[in-house]
C-alpha cells in the first residue's frame, strides 16, 4: 500500500484555523518559541508544543526499553512467599492461573488483560507508529494505530500492580516472610517506563493528529455513558455488601468485604495500606459514578463548562486507581496453592467489583470531553 493512496491534508501552517480537539473552539496555528506550549483559551487543552520530533525520539527509546523490560518483568519471580517451610513464588502471572483454578475465569482475563496483554499492545503498537514517524514515513494503518494506542493507555496498569504488588507483600508479611525477587525490580522498572510514556504521547501524538480526529454520535455516547453509569450504579453496592475473599490461615477462616479488608489492615496496624485500598476502591468508584452522573447530568446546559473539563480530566486519570483490590486480590490468591497453611480464596463480591470497574472504564470512555461545550452550543 502507497503512501500516495491514503489521503493525507497537510501539515497546519502558521496563520492556519484550526479547531481544539477538546472543546472545537476555533484557534490560530503560530511558530512556538523553545519550550512554550499553545493552550486552548476556552478548556486549557494542550493543542501544540515544540520539539516533537524529540518527544517522538524519546517515546521511542521509552517503548522499546518498556518492551524489553515487560518481558523481564514476565520471565522473574516478582516475589517469593515462606511459610511453615513452603515456598510459593509468585510470577505476574501467578495470580493469573490461580483466579482460573478457582473458576474465576473473568477476574483472571481481567487482571491478564490490564497487567500483561493491554501493556504489551500499548508498547508494542506505540514502538510501530513511533519508528514510522521517527523515520518520516507513513506505514500502513498507523493513524488508526496510534488511535488505538491512546483508548489501550488507560487500560495499562501496570504501576497500579505495582502498587498491589506492595499492599499484598505488607499483608502478607502477617502470615509468613516475604522476599521481594528480580522481577520486582522490573515491574518498578517498567512502570516508570509507562509513566513516562504516557507525558510523551501528549506531545508526540500531536502535529496535524487531530486531522485524523473521528466524529461523534453525541447522543448515542450519552446513551451509552449513561447506561454504564447506571449498571455502575445498581452493581457497586453488592460489590461492597459481598464478600470479596476468603482468607485462610491456620486456625482461622475469614470472608472480607472491601470494608472489611480495610479495618483488618487498619487493626493490624499496616494503615498506609488501609488508606490505599480504602480510597482506590471504595472512594474512587463511587466518585467516578457521581462525577460521570454530574457530567452527563449537565450535558448540553451552558454551566460551569471549565470545572466540567477539569473534572472529566481527573476523572480519566484516578480512575484506574481502583483496579488495585483486584490486582492484590490476584497475588494474595496465587498464595492459595500453598494448601492448609495458607489460602486465600475469591468469592463473588470481587466479580461485582470488577464488573463495576469495567462499567465506570468504558462510561469514562464513552463520554467525549467535546460533549460538554457542543450540547450547550447546539
Ligand atoms: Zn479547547
Amino acid at each position: 500500500m502507497s503512501a500516495a493512496s491514503v489521503h493525507v491534508p497537510p501539515l497546519p501552517q502558521p496563520g492556519d484555523w484550526d479547531e481544539c480537539h477538546a472543546c472545537e473552539a476555533p484557534y490560530r496555528h503560530r511558530l512556538l518559541a523553545r519550550g512554550e506550549k499553545l493552550r486552548c483559551s476556552r478548556c486549557s487543552e494542550l493543542l501544540a508544543a515544540p520539539r516533537v520530533a524529540s518527544a517522538r525520539q524519546r517515546g521511542l527509546a521509552v517503548a522499546l526499553t518498556g518492551i524489553v523490560l515487560l518481558v523481564l518483568a514476565n520471565a522473574f519471580p516478582v516475589m517469593t512467599f515462606d511459610v511453615a517451610g513452603a515456598r510459593q513464588s509468585n510470577h505476574v502471572f501467578t495470580g493469573v492461573q490461580g483466579l482460573l483454578a478457582q473458576d474465576y475465569a473473568p477476574l483472571a482475563a481481567l487482571v491478564f488483560f490490564c497487567a500483561i496483554l493491554a501493556p504489551a499492545l500499548y508498547l508494542v503498537l506505540a514502538c510501530y507508529v513511533l519508528t514510522a514517524r521517527c523515520l518520516g514515513r507513513s506505514w500502513p494503518g498507523d493513524v488508526r494505530i496510534w488511535r488505538l494506542v491512546e483508548k489501550l493507555a488507560p487500560w495499562n496498569l501496570v504501576p497500579v500492580f505495582l502498587v498491589a504488588c506492595m499492599v499484598a507483600v505488607v499483608r502478607l508479611d502477617l502470615l509468613g516472610t516475604v522476599t521481594w525477587q528480580k522481577g520486582a525490580v522490573f515491574v518498578v522498572l517498567l512502570s516508570f517506563c509507562c509513566l513516562i510514556l504516557e507525558q510523551l504521547r501528549e506531545n508526540a501524538g500531536q502535529e496535524g493528529d487531530s486531522r485524523f480526529r473521528p466524529q461523534i454520535d453525541v447522543r448515542i455516547r450519552r446513551q451509552r455513558a449513561l447506561a454504564l453509569v447506571v449498571s455502575g450504579a445498581i452493581l457497586y453496592p453488592f460489590a461492597n455488601l459481598l464478600p470479596v475473599m476468603t482468607m485462610t490461615v491456620p486456625g482461622d477462616t475469614a470472608a472480607l468485604t472491601v470494608w472489611g479488608g480495610v479495618l483488618e489492615l487498619y487493626h493490624v496496624g499496616l494503615w498506609p495500606a488501609a488508606v490505599i485500598v480504602f480510597l482506590a476502591s471504595m472512594c474512587i468508584p463511587i466518585l467516578k459514578l457521581a462525577a460521570l452522573g454530574w457530567l452527563l447530568w449537565m450535558d448540553g446546559k451552558p454551566d460551569y463548562q471549565r470545572g466540567r473539563a477539569k473534572i472529566y480530566r481527573v476523572v480519566e486519570t484516578i480512575g484506574t486507581w481502583s483496579m488495585v483490590d483486584i490486582f492484590l486480590l490476584s497475588v494474595l490468591v496465587a498464595v492459595g496453592q500453598l494448601g492448609v497453611l495458607a489460602s486465600v480464596r475469591a468469592e463473588l463480591g470481587a466479580l461485582f467489583f470488577a464488573a463495576v470497574l469495567v462499567c465506570t472504564l468504558f462510561a469514562a470512555s464513552s463520554y467525549d470531553m467535546r460533549m460538554i461545550w457542543r450540547g450547550a452550543r447546539a
